[in-house]
């Protein structure tokens, strides 16, 4: 059987034509699952008994199941998922003043192994299907409540450029007003850098915010801190976010997770302005998290703010991310690891 999530609003009606019904029962459908958050078909009250059975005969709705829940003292939520198949996944909910931000997974571990990310440490198993990554967003907006979530980041576990089809087709489902109506502006994917997806992605016509991972502008540092950079090197990489951004007329955010002793020098930031210079970009300075098991800290406070300076000095645009939810590995690129461990 098929989640039904995975037809479109436009497959929907043309399949409910084909079985003699109405197509406004598609809306109704696409309400249910995406505004009102029914987890099975029995629930679609305004839908005609004989119409709910039929698609319980064909279709599934909801294969994802909420483990656990872990809060911080910030605020910020953990959300543990298991899959139909008992893979497990996690997800975050991140409020903040003016905005709740839902963090998603889209693969079962990670192919990349970057070396700062936790998340990338569990051996990769599978993309996750469009449905079950609009289950998360599902679980996501349930545990904003009573706040809205009003963004979504795909950083959680996963490149989402390598699970390219799933990830598009969810996208355009929350950006649907039939769907989770949250804004394309609002939502943004993070690379690590997959040339062949980031030119992709600019012929889709979506309006989505675009990061992609730097983390240092040496070729040979940014390969032993990610060896994707072996085989997109950086300076194919920033070739390709110059046409993205000449293409689509929208701004990069370059992520730059600063880690004691390997790229928060001066010299760093001589090289990051020179390679980013007359980019329409954005650097986002992220402190590292700790990762005891692999020999990663952060500067100390002086040093990160020494760095940022030096960078707008020179005419970049920076902006210093606050860590959030390390209490509970839900931090940037703490996602599963301290949960499998346990
Ligand atoms: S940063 Fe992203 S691409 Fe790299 S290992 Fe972590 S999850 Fe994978």
């Amino acid at each position: 059987m098929t989640d039904i999530k995975e037809l479109g609003l436009e497959r929907l009606k043309e399949l409910l034509k084909k079985w003699g019904e109405p197509d406004f029962h598609a809306r109704q459908i696409f309400s249910w699952i995406y505004k009102r958050g029914v987890k099975d078909f029995g629930g679609m009250s305004d839908l005609p008994a004989s119409l709910r059975e039929k698609l319980k005969e064909n279709f599934y709705l909801f294969d994802l199941r909420l483990d656990r829940v872990f809060e911080s003292l910030d605020g910020t939520k953990k959300l543990i998922l298991a899959l139909g198949d008992d893979n497990i996944i996690e997800a975050a909910v991140i409020p903040a003043p003016s905005r709740v931000t839902g963090c998603v997974s889209t693969q079962v571990g990670c192919k990349f192994a970057c070396r700062f990310c936790a998340s990338g440490i569990p051996q990769f198993k599978r993309n996750l299907s469009s449905a079950e990554i609009l289950d998360e967003v599902s679980y996501l907006k349930e545990n904003s409540l009573p706040e809205k979530l009003t963004h979504l980041v795909f950083m959680g576990m996963g490149e989402p450029l390598d699970n390219y089809d799933n990830v598009i087709k969810a996208i355009r489902i929350i950006n649907s007003p039939q769907g989770f109506n949250i804004g394309a502006r609002k939502i943004t994917i993070s690379t690590c850098g997959i040339i062949p997806g980031i030119k992709r992605l600019s012929d889709e016509g979506l309006q989505v915010e675009l990061s992609v991972s730097l983390h240092s502008t040496d070729e040979e540092i940014r390969s032993s801190l990610m060896p994707i950079n072996k085989k997109y090197p950086l300076k194919e990489l920033i070739s390709a976010c110059r046409q993205y951004i000449e293409k689509t007329n929208r701004q990069i955010t370059f992520e730059y997770v600063l880690i004691q002793g390997v790229n928060s020098d001066l010299k760093d930031t001589e090289k990051t302005a020179k390679m980013l210079k007359g980019l329409n970009c954005k650097v986002n300075l992220i402190p590292a998290n700790t990762i005891k098991e692999l020999n990663i800290e952060p500067p100390n406070k002086p040093a990160i703010l020494f760095f940022k300076d030096s960078l707008v000095k020179r005419g970049l645009n920076v902006t210093l991310r606050k860590p959030r939810g390390q209490d509970i590995n839900a931090a940037c690129g703490q996602l599963r690891l301290g949960y499998v461990k346990k």
